[in-house]
């Protein structure tokens, strides 16, 4: 199939972040051909399959998101106040109470938002990730995946032990190897597998080294959470500072996406740049926890840093949004950092932390074609003085009106294609009711009581 469209706003963010004001790109297959002013597209490729009319529209790259758990949009209006409690009072708590049934609903729900919002590509690690696969490759969109490990004992945590669990860990290490096995390359490689692990303070060196060993046998890489709030607690556990155990064991390197790093002092930042490790940089997320990372030290240390939108939400402009807000008020300075570096680390540079700005990020000549559209003509949007900012400070999910993955038309019209948007509205609402009832029956309301 081929397809030109015509007559829009494309911003390309390309190495010279040009914006092209009556611009055409025309893509064949699953990629991107050719990109230019509509008068020169249009006289070009006169036999186009399909005609798209970008009037009005701005056409950028689909954004990539360097971290999720879709499943956890379970925990929506449940975790947002609750500080640091999440982990050990909703999310190990939840995973005892809701059915494999519940959570896929819920994780499908939650990829048929981000699809619906501009989201092209996700990082997306969870525990039981492998149940998502299924609808990931139904849907379209593309996803690095992985299944997120530890092997602490439940119920020694539940009393604030931390006691390392040889059977968890081997069921663990066979799960996320199973699914790298079954899951990487599948639907003409859209879906690629990663190793994944919770923190440091949940693994074992042992384990650690087990999803090292499978990344290097697969030539794939690892995510972790690092330096997310367990410097002191990775000390206590393992003896050694949060990195260096990182480092001995193989959690370091430029294969990693480090999610978060908001707890990283010069030091640290040091050995995170000096081992290539990459970020994936999640503001929306972690403002609500009163932290941001110092991605301005890190950029000028060299080191990849991309946007992610981790937990709960699905619109990723926030998260645009987010990055320069924080940045802002961590340096005090209102012109730190600018619209359209915001856009490039939620596109170029989110697809450079996970190893594919060679292929996706951007709208250039020979990449995949991961685009999305959005209609400038509503509230919210006019005048559009500059594209960029306008699209950065002003634009929502809901301003997206086509997405396409891979050459492939996934929403159009507002409206996500390769999903029943109502049916599974309804599913995931009934889903999420029934695993809340279990939960609060078990542990007597929706916050579990904390670790004695
Ligand atoms: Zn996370």
């Amino acid at each position: 199939m081929s397809f030109l469209i015509r007559n829009a706003i494309v911003v390309t963010v390309d190495p010279d972040s040009r914006v092209i004001e009556d611009g055409a790109v025309f893509i064949e297959g699953d990629r991107i051909v050719d990109v230019g002013p509509t008068d020169f597209l249009t006289g070009r490729y006169p036999t186009a399959e399909v005609v798209i009319d970008g009037q009005g529209r701005a056409l950028l790259p689909g954004f990539v998101s360097a971290h999720n758990h879709v499943g956890y949009a379970v925990f929506r209006g449940r975790a947002e106040d609750i500080g640091y409690a999440p982990t050990h009072r909703l999310y190990l708590p939840m995973s005892g109470v809701i059915t494999d049934d519940e959570r896929q609903v819920i994780g499908a729900l939650a990829v048929t938002e981000l699809l619906r919002g501009g989201v092209t590509t996700i990082l997306e690690m969870e525990e039981d990730a492998e149940l998502f696969a299924p609808f990931i490759e139904k849907c379209g969109i593309r996803a690095l995946m992985g299944v997120m490990v530890n092997d602490v004992n439940l119920e020694a945590l539940a009393s604030g032990q931390t006691v390392f669990d040889e059977a968890v860990r081997a069921t663990q290490l066979e799960q996320a190897s199973g699914l790298a096995s079954r899951w990487h390359g599948r639907a003409n490689g859209r879906i690629q597998a990663v190793m994944a692990a919770t923190g440091l303070s949940t693994s074992s060196p042992q384990l650690l080294q087990g999803l090292r060993d499978v990344a290097d046998d697969m030539r794939i890489p690892i995510s972790i959470h690092l330096g997310f709030g367990e410097r002191e607690l990775v000390q206590n556990i393992h003896g050694m500072a949060q990195f260096d155990y990182a480092a001995a064991h193989g959690m370091l390197g430029s294969d990693v996406v480090a999610v978060h790093c908001f707890e990283v002092d010069d030091t640290e930042i040091e050995i995170l740049a000096q081992s290539g490790t990459h970020l994936a940089h999640c503001p929306h997320m972690n403002q609500f926890r009163g932290e941001v990372a110092p991605i301005q030290a890190m950029r000028a240390k060299g080191m990849h840093v991309g946007l992610g939108i981790d937990n709960y939400f699905s619109d990723y402009f926030e998260v645009l949004r987010s990055c320069l807000a924080s940045a802002r008020i961590h340096a005090h300075d209102p012109q730190v950092l600018c619209a359209p570096e915001a856009l490039a680390l939620g596109t170029i540079h989110a697809a450079r932390v996970l190893g594919l700005d060679k292929e996706i990020g951007s709208i250039e000549v020979g990449k995949k074609a991961d685009l999305q559209m959005v209609n400038m003509h509503r509230l919210g949007l006019t005048p559009v003085n500059d594209p960029v900012a306008t699209l950065v400070y002003h634009g929502h999910a809901k301003d997206v009106e086509m997405v396409m993955v891979n050459g492939k038309i996934v929403v159009a019209d507002g409206s996500v294609q390769t999903a029943d948007e109502r049916d599974l509205l309804n599913r995931a609402g009934i889903a999420a009711n029934a695993a809340w009832k279990r939960f609060a029956e078990r542990y007597g309301a929706f916050v579990a009581p904390a670790p004695t």
